[in-house]
Parts: structure tokens; sequence; C-alpha cells
């Protein structure tokens, strides 16, 4: 039975390379994801097996599949860059769950493609793992991601600032078409690339979508899908890290997971990306940004929304115009919720507003300021508010709430996890991997599986770092 389709390489030729991976030379298993094999309908025995090695360490190339780097451009950091791609990354191709949903499956860490300039097209361990644990936290957490389908070491050395191991992830994705896709064809004047890039996006992510206004609904369905999503990182603390235009996918999930982390102690301004120089990309940034990038993506989609410039201007416009409202509407939502009010009344935001204030000040843990309040005996606060520097704005939101009664706790214990990939958890794991010992990884994996329960025995998972244990920046590791 085949295991891969192949729908991306019947695009045409210029959209990709088509290439194999570089064989390793003593690949070994960090990972294998049978939940999400079993989703995928993917045979777990062959694939978790020995061939299922050599096929997810690129020493095998499955007979069905025709391995791609994909073209793209995108702004980096603001700065156009034309010429960019998969450089350590392929393409094996596409698989269907059960109610037929395609997804598209890569590698990445398999050695260099045509777009690789002159990086080596491999990856190290660290961020193999830090993308495996994020994104999968991710998607436990009910936020819409690529997801982590297998992981693991190449036997060989990737040299870096020092000799790491090297490894492969294999990610799964609704697709891997980027803003910065689009940028690649319209940067080349490429309309029917354009088009054609279109009609895949919208076959694969808005089925639904048809009609001759077809480019444009689509481009509203990509505004709305990345106001939730940004509006769910915000509310969970997420620091995407690397918001640069080809890490933005147009079927509205986290994507390209880098130098990204989640805040432990509540400050807007958090950056941790190393090569985030000016903050372009800390927490607060994040709404700001993506609508920078959408604009971009309306842009590089002009040629297509209308025949008339000044139309297609328009239309881009309008397009784009949603974002803020859409955004500010799912969060104010999920803040809502966060401190447990169901339905909103006169100034039920703007409490929710002080008590990010409040944390601020106090600079209180974000995850653990919320777990507590949807913990806190509502009938009897004093007791457990001692615990909280924040008495004053429990007094106000019991005031404020009939003293508890339009508060849900089980809505605030959906929303506000009691864990999350901790940035001093995800580089102990990386510290301890590197030198072989993996236990550390299956513990926090497993933890994070259900990251909306009490997990009694795991309650060390949920203090925030020491701080002699607090990572201040984050690396890309590329
Ligand atoms: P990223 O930081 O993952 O968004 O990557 C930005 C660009 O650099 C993409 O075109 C990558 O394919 C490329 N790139 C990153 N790391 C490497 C590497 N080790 N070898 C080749 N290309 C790379
Ligand atoms: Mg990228």
């Amino acid at each position: 039975m085949p295991i891969f389709g192949n729908q991306y390489a019947q695009l045409p030729e210029r959209f990709y390379t088509k290439q194999p991976a570089t064989p390793v030379s003593s690949p070994n298993w960090i990972a294998f994801n049978q939940n999400l094999a079993t989703e995928l309908q993917l045979d777990c025995d062959v694939l978790s097996g020995e061939k299922g090695l050599e096929i997810l360490s690129g020493n095998m190339v499955a007979h069905d599949t025709t391995p791609l780097a994909m073209a793209y451009s995108g702004h980096q950091f603001g700065n156009w860059n034309p010429q960019m791609g998969d450089g350590r990354a392929l393409l094996l191709g596409d698989v269907q769950n059960k109610v037929g949903q395609h997804f598209d499956v890569q590698l990445k860490g398999s050695g260099p493609t045509a777009y690789s300039r002159n990086g080596d097209g491999r990856a190290a361990l660290g961020p193999v793992l830090r993308e495996y644990v994020l994104s999968e936290a991710m998607h436990a957490l009910g936020v819409p991601t690529t997801r982590a389908l297998a992981a693991v070491t190449t036997g060989e050395i990737v040299r870096r600032e020092k000799p790491l191991p090297g490894a492969i992830i294999t990610r799964v994705a609704k697709s891997f078409v980027r803003v910065g896709t689009f940028q690649f064809f319209v940067a080349r004047d490429d309309k029917e690339g354009l088009e054609k890039l279109a009609d895949f996006s919208i076959e694969r992510h808005a089925p639904d979508i048809n009609g001759p206004d077809k480019y444009v609904k689509f481009l509203d369905r990509v505004v709305s899908s990345q106001a939730e999503l940004i509006a769910k990182w915000q509310l969970l603390g997420f620091i995407h890290g690397v918001m640069n235009t080809d890490n933005m996918s147009v079927a509205g999930e986290t994507i390209d997971y880098g130098p990204c982390a989640f805040m432990d102690e509540y400050d807007p301004a958090t950056v941790f990306s190393s090569i985030d120089q000016f903050a372009r990309y800390a927490y607060q940034n994040q709404p700001r940004i993506a609508r920078w990038n959408l604009g971009v993506l309306a842009q590089s989609m002009l040629p297509i929304l209308n025949e008339d410039e000044e139309k297609a201007l328009e239309i881009a416009q309008a397009s784009i115009d949603q974002f803020a409202p859409q955004f500010d509407a799912a969060f104010r939502t999920g803040m809502l919720s966060k401190i447990g009010i169901k339905t909103e009344q006169d100034s039920d935001f703007e409490l929710a507003v002080e008590l990010l204030n409040v944390m601020k000040e106090a600079r209180a843990d974000y995850t653990n300021t919320f777990r507590a309040l949807s913990r806190l005996n509502l009938k009897n606060p004093e007791i457990g508010a001692a615990q909280l520097p924040l008495t004053e704005w429990i007094n106000n939101w019991l005031r404020h709430t009939d003293g508890g009664d339009r508060v849900d706790q089980e809505l605030m214990r959906s929303v506000n996890p009691a864990f999350i990939p901790r940035n001093h958890r995800v580089q102990a794991v990386i510290d301890a991997a590197t030198e072989g010992d993996f236990t550390l990884f299956e513990e926090l994996m497993s933890v994070l599986k259900t990251p909306y329960q009490d997990q009694p025995v795991h309650h060390a998972y949920s203090l925030p770092p020491e701080p002699d244990e607090r990572v201040h920046q984050t690396f890309c590791g590329t």
C-alpha cells in the first residue's frame, strides 16, 4: 500500500526542486508518535519499525514518494529575501486522515537542498526536541499547529557554535504553504503561479470556497484563521520568536518552531530569541506583526484579487482591516473565559485588563496565576488568596461577579493550563538528551499530554524556574 500521495509534486516544476534526502550514518529513534500516526491512517508497524527508521531518517525513499524542497521567499525581520525555500526540509508527500483531510509530511534536518545557500541542511538535536515538545504541547493545549510524527538522531555531528548531535524531525501540517510562498510568485510576476498556489491552498484549507470571488474569500479566511491563532498564542503566553513572513502558514497553523518559548512571569515586553535584537517579535508585538504579514500576503495576492488595480487594493485593504476586530474579539472572549466569565457584562473586560496590570507589577507567573484563580475557593477566598499577591484584585473580581456567582471555574480550568512547556524544563530536556539521556524528554511529553489536568505527582513541572534555572535566551540553532 502506498504511504504517501504527491499532490504538491503535481504543481508545476517551478514550485519546488525534487531531490532525495542525504543519507545519514546511523539513525536511531527518539520518538514515534503512535497516536498521530493512527489518526493519519499510517501503517504504524511499518513506520515505527526498521523500514520506518530508514524512511524517516532520509536513508530510504519510500517507493511512492517524490521528495521535494519547496520554493518560497520572505521578509526576514522586515527585510525582503527573494531566495529562501526549504533549505533543510523535504516534503515527502501527503497523507489523509479518516475523514479525508489531507496533510503534508516533511523531514526537517535531512540534508542540503537547492535552497540551502550556505547552510548544511541539517538540524541539531536541541532544536528538533524543542519543536517536537512545543508543537505537541500546543496541540494538547488546543492551538492549531503542525504536529510531530517522529524524531530520530542521525549518528552524525552538526557544527554550530560547538559540535552537536544531529537529528531529524518529521512534521505534519495541513500544508507548508506560507505567506512567503505567495511572495515567491508575485516577485516573479508569475500570475499563473499565484493562481495555481491559491487554488491548491483553497482545495486544501477551504474547500467550501468557490465562485468568482474565491481568492478574496480565501484571503479573508487566512486573515480570520490568523486572528484566531494569534489570540490563542497571546492567551497562553506563547512567543513564536521568528514571525517572518516565510514562517506564517496560510492554513492558520503555528509553524516553524525556532527559538520559541512560553512566558513565565507576565511581562508584555518579553523576548527570548537571541537573534531578535530589536524585540520585533516580542510577546506584545505579535498581533501587530501578524497583521503586517497579512498585509504582505494581501499585497502578494493583488494580481489575482481583481483585474482592476484600484479595486484590488480596496479589496485587500478591506480584508486586512478585518484582522484587528477579529483578533480583539477572540482575545476578549478568551481573556473573559480565563477569569471565568461566560456572558460579558459592563466593564468585565476592564477587570481582566486590570488583572494583567497587577500581574505585570507583581511579576506574577502568567500561567500559575490564572490556574490558581481557577482553583480558588470563591466562598472563602482569604485562605487561597493568601498565596497570591492579588488580594485586592480578587476582592474586586468577587464584588464584580455577584460574589463569584458569575464565575465559572470549570470553564477557567479548561482554558488556564496547569502545565506548559516551561523554558527551563525544555532546556533541561535538551541538555540531558545531548548527553544521551531521553528520560526527561519522555516525562515532559507525558505531562504535557493533558495540560489542563492537575497532575499532583508532576507538580514540580508546574513551577516557574528558580533564579539559577531561568533561561533568558533561546536559539534557532540553524
Ligand atoms: P527558519 O529560521 O527556519 O525560518 O529558516 C530561514 C531560512 O533559512 C529557510 O529558508 C531555511 O530553509 C534556511 N535554513 C535554516 N537553517 C538552515 C540550515 N541549517 N541549512 C540550510 N538552510 C537553512
Ligand atoms: Mg522558516
